[in-house]
């Protein structure tokens, strides 16, 4: 058996012990009703320092410009709460 059906067998069977659960339907198998945070770089505040693209890689990266920018919205490992507290310019938000 190949792996990728492998892991869907496990997502059905998971999401399949969620409503034996009773759990509501709209919190199953769907990101619809997910908060989602979304980082943003003030460009105006950032050094081009490089410290949030290190810790975050997948979502931050300094470009050409000198200057982070938000290459995704979600690495999927973390929030991105360390790359704001990590800032020295306090350039990054999240909203
Ligand atoms: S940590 Fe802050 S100042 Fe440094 S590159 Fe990232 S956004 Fe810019």
């Amino acid at each position: 058996m190949k792996k990728s059906q492998t892991t869907i067998q496990m997502i059905f069977q998971f999401c399949f012990k969620l409503i034996k659960a009773g759990l509501p339907r709209k919190n199953l198998c769907s990101s619809a009703d997910k908060k989602m945070s979304k980082p943003k770089v003030n460009e105006e505040l950032c050094i081009g320092c490089g410290t949030c693209a290190e810790i975050c890689k997948g979502v931050f990266e300094v470009k050409d410009d000198g200057k982070s920018h938000v290459i995704a919205e979600d690495c999927g490992d973390c929030n991105c709460e360390e790359a704001v507290s990590s800032c020295p310019t306090s350039a990054i938000s999240i909203e």
